[in-house]
């Protein structure tokens, strides 16, 4: 059996991996999906890339989804007449709306948001460019916010503003949000990311807008206000998503980065008791896009990240604008096979205790259970919706999850499970019996079954039924009616 990895990669796509040959090199190096960003680049620019993503997976055979990420209601500053200037600790600085949007100086700048006027008062802490720059306001007069620049720097055109604490009102989706929902229906993206959602609502609103376009992608909420942090609200969040991203760049600005570990540990630990999937993103590997190693941080963070039980974590510009995209990928596939080995990776106490409702999720419990006590080498999950697999990556284990489906959405979104790896495989006409044989010949062609292993195949009786899991079957190779 080869080194398994079965913490995910999501890459994001940008003018490093547009250059020749590079997306290859990261498909070859183990990217299992990856993120169109739409706060930068055209609609076609996203087009494109997905339509390579989608060439590249029929050329290498290995299904990788596409996570297309919408930009959401950041709220930045306009620009400067100049390309940056620098800011004293203790002098006035002011945001305008009223500004012209090219005319920003050492004394003021515009803003994109009319409504952060109405929503500071005197003592509102502001976090410009990721909390690089932090400016208090003194007071507003006429719809100018007055600030002291707390600590200075350098600040350049269109940074990103939070206030500290949360608290803005801004809708989850913008009007550019949905003018790009009309190019994710065409792009058919997996998974869909919505910014700063501040309720269910806000991922309803997107699952329906989607629908609109005929687009069933996996909703995934970006945590990074603080108010998603409330426990009922962190819930609700939760429930109404798919997915989770630990979004850590605006959510380490909004709560403090002092705070972010537990965050993450909160937000891994109830996605996945509310049996959601959960990707962990931001800085992870950030000194790669200048070096063609990771700081010895990064690696303990990427290590941490999976320890905790991230199905996934991510790549932002170290692969998107970095000098080393490729070594990126690399380093934390290393880092996650090593890190996959250890026991608190592979041992899992939840849901000793638990009871089911559904026969489906029973099955999907009793197969795991089986698989982490006793001599077994990995999981088949014949499956429609993607459930079955989805609950069996929710409790730790060393083993492969093998999704096997015929429906291309499916085995998209399956893509960002821990463990689970999506695989073609068309289960009409055949007999149980015929099924077992077929379904151990594929797992020996890809290299993951030989003589003597053992593996658990959970399936239903009436097979192409959503929900149908009924069964459990362990088959050994070489043994029965399972040919050697
Ligand atoms: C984040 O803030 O951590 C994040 C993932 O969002 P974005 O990259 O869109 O800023």
């Amino acid at each position: 059996m080869p080194d398994i990895r079965r913490t995910k990669i999501l890459a994001t796509l940008g003018p490093a991996t547009d250059k020749e040959g590079v997306l290859e090199k990261l498909f070859h190096a183990g990217i299992d999906a990856v993120r169109l960003n739409f706060s930068h680049g055209s609609a076609q620019d996203h087009i494109d890339r997905a339509n390579v993503v989608r060439e590249l997976s029929k050329k290498t055979g290995r299904r990788v989804g596409i996570l297309a990420d919408l930009q959401g209601p950041k709220i930045r500053i306009a620009r400067f007449s100049v390309d940056k200037v620098w800011l004293d600790e203790g002098q006035d600085f002011a945001l305008d709306m009223s500004l012209d949007e090219n005319s920003g100086d050492t004394t003021e700048v515009g803003i994109t948001y009319e409504p952060l006027a109405r929503e500071v008062v005197e003592g509102s802490r502001l976090l410009l460019d990721d909390g690089r720059i932090v400016l208090d306001v003194v007071n507003v007069v006429d719809g100018r916010i007055n600030c002291t620049v707390v600590v200075g720097g350098h600040l350049s055109n269109n940074k990103g503003i939070n206030l500290l604490g949360g608290g803005l009102s801004a809708a989850a989706l913008t009007p550019k949000d949905k003018e790009d929902i009309l190019t994710i229906g065409k792009i058919k993206a997996d998974f869909v990311a919505i910014s700063f959602p501040r309720c269910a609502e806000d991922l309803n609103e997107a699952r329906r807008l989607l629908a609109d376009v005929d687009c069933y992608a996996s909703i995934v909420a970006k945590v990074e206000r603080a108010e998603a942090m409330i426990p009922e609200t962190m819930d609700e969040i939760i429930l109404a998503s798919d997915v989770i991203m630990v979004a850590r760049g605006d959510l380490g600005v909004e709560i403090g980065d002092a705070n972010l570990p537990s965050a993450q540990k909160t937000l891994i630990k109830r996605s996945r008791e509310l049996d959601r999937a959960v990707i962990t993103a931001t800085q992870m590997m950030e000194s790669m896009i200048e070096n063609p190693i990771p700081t010895r941080a990064e690696v303990f963070d990427v290590a941490n990240a999976v320890l905790d039980g991230t199905d996934a974590i991510m790549l932002s510009a170290e692969t998107a604008a970095g000098r080393y995209p490729v070594q990126a990928v690399e380093a934390m596939v290393r880092v996650c096979i090593e890190t996959d080995k250890q026991r608190a990776a592979r041992k899992s106490k939840h849901r000793v205790d638990a009871r089911f409702d559904r026969k489906d999720e029973a099955i999907a419990m009793a197969a795991m259970y089986m698989a982490n006590h006793s001599d077994v080498q990995g999981l088949v999950a014949l499956t429609e919706s993607g459930a079955t697999p989805l609950w069996m990556s929710r409790i730790r284990s060393g083993l492969p999850i093998f999704a096997f489906s015929s429906h291309e959405a499916t085995l998209g979104q399956v893509t960002l499970y821990r463990g689970v790896f999506p695989v073609y495989f068309d289960m009409q006409n055949q007999t149980h019996e015929e099924l077992n044989k077929n379904i151990i010949e594929v797992l020996k062609r890809i290299g993951f079954a030989e003589k003597g292993d053992t593996f658990i195949i959970t399936k239903g009786d009436l097979t192409g039924e959503k929900g149908g899991t009924n069964a459990l079957k362990v088959v050994t190779v070489g043994e029965g009616l399972i040919p050697e």
